[in-house]
């Protein structure tokens, strides 16, 4: 793909890897960085590409909130009519902002979306529904013979506790932590943006691009 011309003024992390910030070009599939070989989607907007118009907000566009804590704070993100909004709530009861950044549509100059694994899925089903399990499974197999109806009841918590570590997994490795970068003319933000489906594809959608799969 044709290497965009950086109009002046538009800052260099437009254009770079979300994990290490290696220069990189936008596509329109996934890629693997040059410096870490790790993979992302880097799609131009309007700000970058003029082939691209952010569409006239519609009267019916109904905003999309996200909320996700950062260690002691939370962070928030709105996707309104006119553009996306992004920061930091008070610690104390995690409603008011206390700072944020907007960035309007036709403003926004490159979206970078990747994943993390969600490690600490991965680790409290491995250390919590795994075992119980497979100690429900054990007993089940020693019940049989002598207590069926013990080893029944057994069976039903192994099922139980071996369908939650199935969630925890899918959770922690197919989901994971879905991340975007998204630098407008004068501010960048990253939205955490797991737990809305929808987003990603609006937030593509409201810039005027159609989304890349996820990477
Ligand atoms: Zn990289």
């Amino acid at each position: 793909m044709m290497q965009p011309s950086m109009p002046p003024g538009v800052p260099t992390v437009a254009l770079s890897c979300p994990w290490c910030n290696c220069p990189s070009s936008p596509s329109p599939a996934a890629q693997e960085c040059q410096g870490c070989r790790r993979k992302f989607t880097l799609s131009p907007g309007p700000a970058l590409d003029g082939s691209v118009i952010a569409p006239p907000p519609h009267p019916s566009a109904f905003p999309i909130d996200l909320k996700w804590s950062i260690v002691v704070t939370y962070k928030f993100a709105r996707l309104e009519q006119g553009g996306l909004t992004s920061g930091t709530l008070d610690p104390v009861i995690g409603m008011a902002p206390i700072d944020q950044v907007g960035i309007p549509y036709p403003d926004v100059v490159s979206i970078a979306v990747w994943r993390k694994l969600a490690w600490a899925d991965l680790i409290i089903g491995a250390l919590v529904p795994v075992p119980i399990a497979l100690l429900c499974l054990w007993a089940t197999i020693l019940a049989v013979p002598r207590a069926p109806g013990a080893a029944a009841i057994f069976v039903v918590i192994a099922l139980f506790f071996g369908l939650l570590a199935f969630y925890l997994f899918r959770r922690g490795a197919v989901v994971g932590r879905r991340q975007a970068r998204v630098v407008g003319r004068h501010g960048a933000v990253t939205v955490l943006f797991s737990r809305s489906p929808a987003f990603h594809s609006e937030l593509f959608r409201r810039c005027g691009l159609m989304a890349p799969p996820l990477p």
